[in-house]
């Protein structure tokens, strides 16, 4: 795949797959002047990170949260250089989440003070493993 053209080397790279791995791979690839082809099973791009429509409904399967999308956040220059974000995408940084669990809706916080009064709350039991978990971040 790759040829030396004088002192340069130039390619033209296979990528398996058009997911969000192979996609983000193709456009870095051909920033850097690289030649790229990707190859896809499905007959759609995107991978598991899709929707589809069903009886009227669109089941969105793709991504609710994104990490990193704070500017100067390791992420955030990712996400701007494959065109994911622009300078003036609005970013929504909810203060917690729901969730539905057997009919019942919960509202769960992203701060960690938060969360953690939630997990003693509603996972006494797991306490000791959350307080491990926190003591890592
Ligand atoms: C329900 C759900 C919710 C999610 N929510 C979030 C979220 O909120 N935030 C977040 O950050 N992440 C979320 N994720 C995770 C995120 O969507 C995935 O990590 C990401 O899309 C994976 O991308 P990928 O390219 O690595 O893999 P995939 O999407 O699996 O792509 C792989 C591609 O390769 C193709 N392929 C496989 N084998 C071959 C082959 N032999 N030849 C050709 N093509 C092949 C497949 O068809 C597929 O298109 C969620 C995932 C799911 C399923």
């Amino acid at each position: 795949m790759f040829q030396k053209n004088g002192g340069d080397f130039t390619a033209n790279i296979a990528i398996i797959g058009a997911g969000l791995a192979g996609l983000s791979t193709g456009i870095h690839l051909q920033q850097k002047g690289f030649q790229t082809e990707i190859f896809e099973l499905a007959d759609w791009a995107g991978g598991v990170c899709t929707a589809w429509v069903r009886s009227g409904y669109t089941f969105d399967g793709c991504i609710h949260w994104m990490v990193g999308t704070r500017r100067g956040d390791g992420f955030y220059q990712l996400y701007r250089d494959v065109d994911a974000l622009a300078a003036d995408t609005p970013i929504y940084n909810p203060p917690s989440l729901q969730m539905e669990l057997d009919g019942t809706v919960y509202e769960v916080p992203l701060q960690a003070a938060g969360l953690r009064a939630f997990f003693t709350q509603y996972v006494p039991r797991r306490r000791t493993a959350y307080r491990r978990a926190m003591r890592r971040h």
